[in-house]
């Protein structure tokens, strides 16, 4: 595959008020082409950066070729606090604060709205789930418990009876977004967890139907993968025991099986990408290499209190480069 399909992004974020409190000092500086630089990446945006400009050197591209018929996927990596639902979703209500998803969601519409081939004809559908200790929940269903299966058909990896709604409207969309937040906080509490540990996956399956004169059909389908993952601290800090100890195991599994895929992709020189590893590696598998686009936004605290973790993360993020 070629590696300019996977883009590796950091982004640091302010500092909090906490540690503003603290006095703690950066640990974090960002250089554009300086060559006394750690790590290098595509792009690397420093705690001033807007979320516009992240967004359009980021999404953008990867969104109109998944309105070609290509599947994308836009993951939010990064240790809790750092950022990644802030750069997913960020503030939807607030024009300058909204994230990927609200900006992606509108970049969708107007594609489809400025359509004025009358032999092109979209479908557009959402599905929304939590992988959480390795099982799948349907956040778009009344029944945040019931756990979802995976299967293998002709058209790859999916989930069974998962809810699929059709959209036809950024209303509809913003309705759909705010049904999945509320059933995981719900669930979170029904089933005593804690959601910085689920990855959630919210997927927009665009269809696109184009009738020659002679009235025949092509359809393309694409699909967009907007993932905001676990945080991906190392446990040992929160001194994790019994079931939770376990859990944080399984969560760390598919983090390192995503790391894995990610750089078996990027290296090119292996055959084997093991996907199989994880459910969520493997629920990706047809949104990660072969014909499609990936970004990975690694999300940073400035702060020299985070120093390890942050390290960490770049480390990581370094791997899939
Ligand atoms: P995570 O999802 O990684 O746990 P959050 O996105 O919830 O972290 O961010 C934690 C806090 O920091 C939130 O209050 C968020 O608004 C704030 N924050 C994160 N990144 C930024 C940023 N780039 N600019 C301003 N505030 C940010
Ligand atoms: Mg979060």
């Amino acid at each position: 595959m070629p590696s300019e399909c996977v883009k590796v992004i950091v982004r640091v974020r302010p500092f909090n008020q906490r540690e503003k409190d603290n006095g703690s000092k950066t640990c974090v500086n960002v250089h554009e082409n300086n060559d006394q630089k750690q790590y290098t990446y595509d792009y690397v945006f420093g705690p001033e950066t807007p979320q516009l400009q992240i967004y359009q050197q980021t999404a953008f591209n990867l969104i109109e070729s998944v309105a070609e018929g290509y599947n994308g996927t836009i993951f939010a990596y990064g240790q809790t606090g750092c950022g990644k639902t802030f750069t997913m979703i960020g503030d939807a209500q607030n024009e300058s604060l909204k994230g990927i998803i609200p900006r992606s969601f509108e970049q969708i519409i107007s594609i489809i709205n400025n359509n004025s081939d009358q032999n092109k004809k979209f479908l557009l559908r959402c599905s929304y789930i939590e992988i959480y200790n390795e099982e799948i929940h349907d956040l778009l269903s009344k029944d945040v418990k019931q756990r979802y299966e995976l299967k293998e058909g002709q058209q790859g990896v999916y989930v069974k009876d998962l809810n699929i709604p059709i959209l036809k409207t950024l209303q509809e969309m913003e309705k759909y977004m705010t049904l999945g937040a509320q059933n995981r906080s719900v669930g979170a509490t029904a089933m005593n967890k804690e959601s910085s540990r689920s990855h959630c996956i919210f997927t927009v399956y665009i269809e696109c139907s184009l009738s020659d004169e002679k009235g025949n059909e092509r359809i393309t389908a694409g699909k967009l993968n907007l993932v905001d993952l676990a945080g991906s601290e190392r446990q040992s800090k929160t001194q994790a025991t019994g079931d939770r100890l376990k859990e944080a195991t399984k969560i760390n599994l598919s983090l390192s099986a995503l790391g894995n895929v990610i750089s078996a992709l990027v290296d090119g020189k292996t055959q084997h990408i093991p996907y199989r590893d994880s459910k969520l590696t493997r629920l990706l598998q047809d949104s990660l290499g072969g014909n499609t686009k990936t970004i990975m936004i690694t999300a940073i605290s400035p702060s020299d209190f985070n120093y390890e973790e942050t390290l960490s993360s770049l480390r990581y993020a370094s791997r899939a480069k």
